[in-house]
């Protein structure tokens, strides 16, 4: 018969994330950039007792467990003391991407239940169109000083409630109340790009788990020594949970706010000695751009943290080769509550050639534990682990949705979860994602992967952004259009490109056609959409 444990039974909850940071990494720095410009510096003790303030504000506001608060923000010091204070106190933090069409951010708003807004002054124009359509919320409060408030009022609230009236005076203690760690905590929405977005509700348990399995050394490797940068917003997968993290660690978190151009973020990251960054793939060739052009160099930064899509190879090799930076890949959707998979070069890789070893580091990698995959076809039997045979990606584990929020039926398939990721996972364990479902390119019946077209294609000197997508052709059902973005100054046309790629991929995978475009549109999570690509050049080849 099976023996219960003699263990304590003590929650996984993210007030006790934010307490071991207060009691055993108190000077550690929190280091943020202001909306309005401004560096300033807090250390995790000051951060914990404005957390404490915001969980009394916001019970004076009549808020009770279970309530929700939306966040509409950057990564900034109001917006972490906010993730602690709203779920620390058994609220639900929601987050908002402030990028979804304010139709969408009205939907998510009333699906949600949100009774507080807090924003970032940036957002006051899109608070403004949208107030008045969120009944429910009672007061929406900008995450600044009273003198920094918006012109713009919005008209829900005739004067919009600063964050630093609203803590002001409140008591810096706070009694966090014990629940059932798995209990939801934070709330974020999927991009939507076909429906209504879906919300995840994450619990305390699972950030909790993936918060302290991100500290591990192969994984983001935070220690107290490291000085962390999430570029990847606060609003998209809790920020790879790096807020939570750093708090288990005790690492330096520095927050970038709004300006996540090149040139900012170089400077940030050099003013403030940052050693580990995490983002997209697009905000790295932003960066890369300009650190090349001013023929500069990172002084400390030692190692990038790249998901959400695809990282092109070509970025992967500048990074290790020119600039001395490690990359770490990894895979995970707003689904898998932050990162599921990385690549990551094991003592032996790293004594392989440098090519082989970026060939690694392209690849999606290994599940962190706590993660299980696995690859199935159209009828759902499991296939091979042989790095060939390619089907639907599935996940399971410790911190994967069960079912959004407010569905009355799971989301799940036989224990897993669907991802609409196509992928193969090789003998030694390594994922490799081919491409969405939506994206795959069926030509003649076979299929191309528009993400391996795409980092072939971003190996040329020349280009700084790829994008392919599916068009219809009469013969073969499908053919691959390549878009492109030249780097700035450079020359390219569609014959040296085409000649290019003949080079380095399967013959009937070259583009039909190329496409010159001035930028690539981005979605708010910094992936190039690929939907809007297809409305506008789904129907242009006309060739036979
Ligand atoms: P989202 O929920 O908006 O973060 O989108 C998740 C999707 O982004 C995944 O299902 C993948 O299609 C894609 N994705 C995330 N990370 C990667 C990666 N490293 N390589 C390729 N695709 C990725």
């Amino acid at each position: 018969m099976l023996k219960p444990g003699l263990m304590m039974d003590r929650p996984l909850l993210i007030s006790g994330l934010l307490e071991h940071g207060a009691a055993q990494h108190a000077t550690q720095e929190v280091v943020s950039r202001e909306t309005h410009g401004p560096t300033v510096r807090l250390s995790i003790a000051q951060i914990a007792r404005r957390a404490r303030q915001l969980a009394n504000a916001l019970r004076g506001l009549g808020l009770q467990p279970g309530d929700a608060v939306a966040s509409i923000a950057w990564n900034n010091h109001r917006h972490l003391e906010a993730y602690y204070a709203v779920s620390g106190s058994g609220m639900v933090m929601h987050t908002c991407n402030p990028r979804l069409h304010p139709e969408q951010l009205v939907y998510i708003l009333n699906h949600a239940e949100d009774r507080v807004v807090l924003f970032d002054s940036t957002f006051a124009p899109l608070v403004q169109a949208i107030a008045a359509k969120c009944p429910r919320v009672l007061a929406w409060v900008c995450l600044s000083e009273r003198e920094h408030l918006p012109d713009t009022p919005s008209p829900a609230a005739a004067t919009p409630l600063a964050y630093e009236d609203l803590i002001a005076g409140q008591p810096d203690t706070f009694d966090w109340p014990e629940f059932d760690e798995k209990t939801g905590a934070v709330l974020c929405y999927t991009s939507g790009t076909t429906g209504h977005p879906k919300g995840v509700l994450y619990s305390h348990r699972s950030i909790v788990l993936n918060a302290t399995t991100a500290c591990l050394p192969d994984v983001l490797g935070l220690s107290t020594r490291e000085s962390v940068l999430p570029v990847v917003p606060m609003f998209h997968i809790n920020a790879w949970c790096i807020p939570y993290a750093a708090m288990v660690a005790g690492a330096r978190i520095v927050l970038p706010g709004p300006r996540l151009d090149g040139a900012s973020l170089y400077e940030l990251m050099e003013a403030e000695k940052v050693t580990i960054s995490a983002g997209v793939p697009t905000i790295w060739m932003g960066l890369l751009q300009h650190v090349e052009q001013g023929g500069l160099r990172f002084s400390t930064m030692h190692r990038t943290c790249v998901g959400g899509s695809a990282m092109p190879r070509a970025l992967i090799e500048k990074f290790n080769e020119a600039y001395g930076v490690e990359v770490r890949h990894g895979w995970g959707m707003t689904e898998t509550t932050a990162i599921a998979t990385l690549s990551n070069l094991s003592a032996a890789d790293w004594e392989r050639p440098a090519d082989e070893r970026h060939a690694i580091v392209a690849r999606q990698g290994k599940v962190v534990s706590g993660i299980e995959i696995k690859v199935v076809d159209e009828q759902g039997a499991t296939l091979p682990r042989d790095g060939v045979s390619q089907g639907e990606l599935m996940v399971r584990g410790q911190w994967i949705v069960e079912r959004y929020h407010k569905a009355d039926r799971t989301a799940l398939v036989d224990g897993w979860f669907p991802t609409g990721d196509i992928a193969t996972i090789a003998p030694d364990g390594v994922m490799t994602i081919r491409d969405r479902t939506k994206d795959v390119i069926k030509s003649g019946g076979e299929w191309i992967s528009s993400i391996d077209l795409e980092n072939a294609a971003a190996g040329h000197p020349a280009v700084a952004q790829a994008a392919v997508i599916g068009i219809k052709h009469p013969k073969w059902d499908e053919r691959p259009l390549l878009l492109l973005v030249r780097k700035p100054g450079a020359a390219l046309e569609k014959p040296e490109i085409l000649a290019f790629l003949a080079e380095r991929v399967a013959k009937w995978w070259v583009p039909e056609d190329v496409v010159f475009l001035d930028a690539l549109p981005v979605g708010g999570t910094g992936k190039v959409q690929k939907n809007e690509l297809r409305k506008r050049y789904g129907g242009v080849f006309s060739g036979g």
